[in-house]
């Protein structure tokens, strides 16, 4: 796509809704959210703590349902899915990066990369080895989470997130757990793995400066986008 060009729209949030619990307990966290994404795009997602980012972020992901409301993700309506095929859309068309990495701690890098790969073809090794490499890992491939720093278990997280060649990468709050100098290159290889895999990111994030590398700013509010 040439630079500028506005691709289709791979994510199609209309009037979304999402309450947890009942009666006096009953919390709003999204009161009716419109919001287009288009292929390629790479958008942050900002907003105070509470606001409703990662209720959003769980709706893209289909990790949870919305209320009322309807989301369309690569041309699926995730509401009309079966939920065989919902664990088939988790699995190959999102990648997930977490604050926390979420990494399985007794397997190695290569393990942890190796245990999200569904259908990886015959040469499955070569792809991980080449993934691990492409996010500077090469020589920490059979290191364990607590012999690896916050950044490089993130970077093994992005690989993870990449293992099966999503359309979407969603990433909440990636550099929350990590200095700034090491969440700003973090910030990079995302981008970077976005935008050579023409795929798109969104991205939650509470720091001004991490949202100014995306390329739409979308501000939430009290569980409604107030701009963006
Ligand atoms: P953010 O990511 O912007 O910090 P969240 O989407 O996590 O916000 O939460 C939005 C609101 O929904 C908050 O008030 C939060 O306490 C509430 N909330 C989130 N998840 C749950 C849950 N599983 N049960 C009850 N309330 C929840
Ligand atoms: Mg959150």
């Amino acid at each position: 796509m040439a630079p500028g060009e506005q691709g289709a729209a791979v994510i199609q949030v209309t009037s979304v809704t999402k309450s947890y619990g009942s009666g006096r307990g009953r919390v709003e966290a999204l009161r009716g959210v419109d919001l287009t994404v288009h292929e390629g795009e790479t958008v942050a997602i900002v907003g105070q703590s509470g606001s409703g980012k990662t209720t959003l972020l769980q709706m893209l992901g289909a990790v949870d349902v919305p209320t009322s409301g309807t989301v369309e993700v690569a041309g699926r309506d995730l509401g009309s899915m079966r939920e065989r095929d919902l664990t088939g859309f988790r699995r190959s068309v999102v990648g997930f990066v977490f604050q926390q990495f979420n990494l399985i701690p007794t397997l190695t890098a290569y393990q942890n990369v190796e245990a999200a790969a569904v259908n990886v073809p015959g040469e499955g090794a070569d792809r991980i080895a080449g993934l691990l490499e492409q996010v500077g890992l090469g020589d920490r491939m059979d290191h364990r989470p607590a012999e690896l720093s916050g950044g490089e278990q993130q970077r093994v997280a992005i690989a993870r997130a990449l293992v099966n060649d999503p359309t979407i990468i969603l990433a909440d709050e990636p550099t929350g757990n990590l200095d700034s100098e090491t969440g700003h290159e973090v910030l990079e290889l995302l981008t970077a793995v976005a935008v050579t895999g023409r795929r798109t990111l969104v991205l939650i994030t509470h720091d001004d400066r991490v949202a100014a590398a995306a390329e739409r700013i979308i501000t939430i509010r009290d569980g409604l986008i107030v701009d963006g």
